[in-house]
Formats: C-alpha cells, sequence, structure tokens
C-alpha cells in the first residue's frame, strides 16, 4: 500500500508533502509493461502527480499533469484526484534504456527538453486552469519546482525518485515537495537550503525503510512539524464504456464510419489497459 503525509511547521511557514508510491510504480510498470527508464520516468511523474492532487480541496477535482518533451519516449501524462489516487500512460512504454555521462539512466533524453510541461486543474470550475512551462530539465523534479515558481508564485523544492533493482523490477519510489507559505520569513528560505544541503537522494531514505512522515522530518530537521493529514493513494482509473465512447467522437465521423464496417471494434483505456467492445451499430451511432 503506498502512503502520502501533508505536514505544516508549527510556525506556519512552510508545508511538506511526502509520498512513498512503490506499489502504484510497480502497478504502473505491470499495467504498461514499460521499459526500466520508462518505468523511472512515469513513475516520477505519476508520484508528482500524486502528491499535487493530495493538496487540492474538492473531492471531484483532478490534476493532469502532461510532459511533450520531444524524446524518445513521446507524451507521459498522468493524472490524480483529491485523494492522491492516480493514474497515467507513457506513448512509447517500449522506449530504449539509455544513460548518460555519470552511468545513470538519463531521464532527460528520454523525456526531451524541447517542449512543455502542461499542469491542467479541474477544479469543478467551467474551465479548467491550466499552467504550462517550458521543460527545464527533463529529469522532472526540476520542472515541477520551475512550474511551480513561474505558474503559481510558489517558492519549492521537488525530489522524485524511482529506483530498480537489478532485475529491473521496481525497488522504491516516493517523492516529497516542500513549499514555502507567503507568511515565510527571509531566513525560512535559508534555514530550508540548510536542511536539503548534502542531503541523500530520496530513494536511499526509502530504501532505508523511512515512512512519508519520517522522511518529512528528517529531510526538514530544523523544523517542528505538524501532521496536516495523510492518505493512502493507489493507481485507480476510472474508466467506463460511456467515457472510452467519449474519446472515440474525438475521432471525427468519417473515422467512425471507417470503423464501422467491422463488425466489431475493440478499443482499450489508455490508462489501463482495460478492453471494451463497441459493435458496428454502436460505431454508427456515434458516428451520428
Ligand atoms: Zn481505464
Amino acid at each position: 500500500m503506498s502512503e502520502l503525509v501533508r505536514m505544516i511547521s508549527a510556525d506556519g511557514t512552510l508545508t511538506v508533502i511526502a509520498a512513498e508510491t512503490t506499489d502504484i510504480v510497480k502497478k504502473t510498470k505491470r499495467i504498461h509493461r514499460t521499459s526500466p527508464i520508462a518505468t523511472v520516468a512515469l513513475g516520477r511523474l505519476i508520484t508528482a502527480a500524486s502528491m499535487m492532487g493530495a493538496v487540492l480541496k474538492g473531492k471531484d477535482d483532478s490534476i493532469t499533469l502532461r510532459l511533450n518533451g520531444g524524446g524518445p519516449a513521446g507524451s507521459l501524462i498522468a493524472v490524480s484526484d483529491s485523494s492522491g489516487n492516480v493514474r497515467g500512460y507513457v506513448s512509447n512504454p517500449a522506449v530504449e534504456d539509455m544513460f548518460n555521462d555519470k552511468g545513470r539512466l538519463d531521464i532527460a533524453g528520454a523525456v526531451g527538453k524541447d517542449g512543455t510541461l502542461t499542469v491542467m486543474k479541474d477544479l469543478g470550475l467551467k474551465e479548467p486552469y491550466i499552467g504550462q512551462i517550458p521543460i527545464l530539465s527533463g529529469e522532472i523534479a526540476e520542472d515541477i519546482t520551475s512550474y511551480f515558481a513561474i505558474s503559481e508564485q510558489l517558492p519549492s523544492v521537488c525530489a522524485l525518485g524511482v529506483a530498480l533493482k537489478p532485475s529491473s523490477a521496481v525497488n522504491v519510489a516516493g517523492g516529497f515537495i516542500i513549499q514555502l507559505l507567503p507568511t515565510a520569513m527571509d531566513d525560512t528560505i535559508d534555514k530550508v537550503e540548510e536542511c536539503i544541503k548534502g542531503l541523500e537522494p530520496i530513494t536511499q531514505m526509502l530504501a532505508n525503510g523511512m515512512t512519508p512522515e519520517e522522511i518529512c522530518r528528517h529531510v526538514l530537521s530544523k523544523f517542528e512539524l505538524e501532521v496536516l493529514d495523510t492518505s493512502t493513494p493507489e493507481y485507480k482509473c476510472n474508466c467506463s464504456k460511456e467515457r472510452v465512447s467519449k474519446a472515440l467522437l474525438t475521432l471525427g465521423r468519417d473515422e467512425l464510419l471507417d470503423m464501422a464496417n467491422d463488425p466489431e471494434t475493440e478499443v482499450s483505456c489508455h490508462f489501463c489497459e482495460k478492453k471494451y467492445k463497441f459493435t458496428a451499430d454502436e460505431i454508427k451511432e456515434l458516428a451520428k
């Protein structure tokens, strides 16, 4: 089971969210049969989406992160609800592993740096909120920080990590996001910087068995923290035949009439690979 915690400093100057998403990323890999580099890239984006979803206020609110970097992985998409339940996909799950000059999986190489990170929040209003920034690093955590700075004017620190076993199975996954509140004082940022200087990678903390709450307290050791809330997010898809029909409508009339030549069309959900069958009559009905 995955776990997420939201905490606030006792002096009210910052909040921190931390999540352990190992099971969610394991399920993502199982559904999409992702290559190691795609598992890490999508796992990081899904972890970020889960944490960013968990701060939404309305029960039916949702957030979508879309990364279009022009790299060989294609587009990466992650959607979360306000409990941090998340789903996602990558257009090329089989993207081949590539390594950077440190000998580590080159996530930025797979994602690409020539494009945008788009954040769409559906808050139940007439129009969704949309923020878009140019991709800065392609390593994802820096891009999330850059999104908060540019689109929401929120100074933040973000860490995301997915570690694989030698067999390429998921070992641990998780992340944290620290955000300064408008009440932050001049020395708050200095104190945060002191805290995160020389910090081990988030994957190391998770591999040492630290819980999200312990991670928050460890990362912000100079602050006294109080728990705001906790949740146990999952990889969850809310697809239905009706939703898949709506997606089919975007293909347009000609394409649908073409599909109606087959007695039966099978359509699978992008997020969970569940298959839905449509008869020629049903497709014709949609074409209308
Ligand atoms: Zn689905």
